[in-house]
């Protein structure tokens, strides 16, 4: 419903892969053919260490650059972490924070992962919230509860202004990197919850302009069919994002979508 107020977003997440000369190979190329996107908003995430070189190679472009993760302290002593203004300097624009990776491996809890995203709406970031279940929480029957749970968290003192530059992406932890794709259904089913969630947070109106992103082995034999649910207005990539072909195929499965 309404799916005309959101443009299409294909985000890929390069996660711990390419080195800064790799990251320019694979951007040279997806500039090259979707440098001029306007129908489909594209956002590449590369690993930190490339940051500085891609954004430079996007600039003039209608690309967009994205972080996998940022601190949600603002500076001082945080080893090994990176604030969202030092993102901001290397002209990123989104986030991705809560990732299931985030949470499992490296044990980021929702209050964490909150304050991060109130961080990078401070700093004028685009928070890309991941939320999604594990497959035990799906076979017990608690998809609904646990990820209306990490929305909840993610977003607690989050306004309804801000919220429109919020994405949700919905990754099933049992789809991410496996190969087993959520059924359209099944995906359909969580986004339209994830969207009424944020119409009992946000008001409807702006529930119907926030993107909702599925992600979790999508790739371009099973992306067009997900892609024209009407709660679903994307994809976050993985697997499929390491390369300019099947990454590109899925923007145009999205352009079409
Ligand atoms: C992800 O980790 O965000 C993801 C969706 O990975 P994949 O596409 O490889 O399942």
């Amino acid at each position: 419903m309404n799916k005309a107020l959101r443009k299409p977003l294909i985000a890929g997440n390069w996660k711990m892969n390419k080195t800064p000369s790799e990251a320019v190979a694979l951007v040279e190329e997806i500039k090259a053919a979707a440098g001029r996107e306007t129908t489909v908003a594209v956002t590449v995430c590369p690993p930190f260490t490339a940051l500085d070189r891609v954004g430079r190679l996007l600039e003039g472009t209608t690309l967009a650059l994205g972080a996998q993760n940022m601190s949600g302290e603002a500076s001082g002593a945080f080893t090994g972490e990176v604030s969202a203004a030092m993102l901001r300097e290397l002209f990123v624009t989104q986030v991705i924070l809560g990732h299931s990776e985030r949470r499992t491996l490296y044990g980021e809890k929702d209050e964490v992962i909150n304050k991060k995203v109130l961080a990078a709406l401070s700093a004028s970031l685009k928070p890309i919230l991941c939320v999604g279940e594990t497959l035990q929480e799906r076979e017990a029957g608690q998809t609904l509860i646990v990820v209306g749970a990490q929305l909840t968290a993610g977003l607690k003192g989050v306004g309804s202004a801000q919220a429109e530059q919020v994405v949700i992406a919905y990754e099933p932890v049992w789809a991410i990197g496996t190969g087993k794709v959520a059924t359209t259904a099944q995906a359909q089913e969580v986004h339209a919850f994830i969207r009424a969630e944020l119409a009992k947070l946000f008001g409807k109106a702006t529930a119907d302009k926030i993107r909702i992103l599925y992600g979790g082995s999508m790739k371009p034999a099973n992306a067009s069919e997900l892609l024209a649910q009407p709660d679903i207005d994307g994809g976050l990539i993985g697997g499929a994002a390491l390369e300019a072909g099947p990454f590109l195929a899925l923007v145009d499965a999205a352009r079409k979508g």
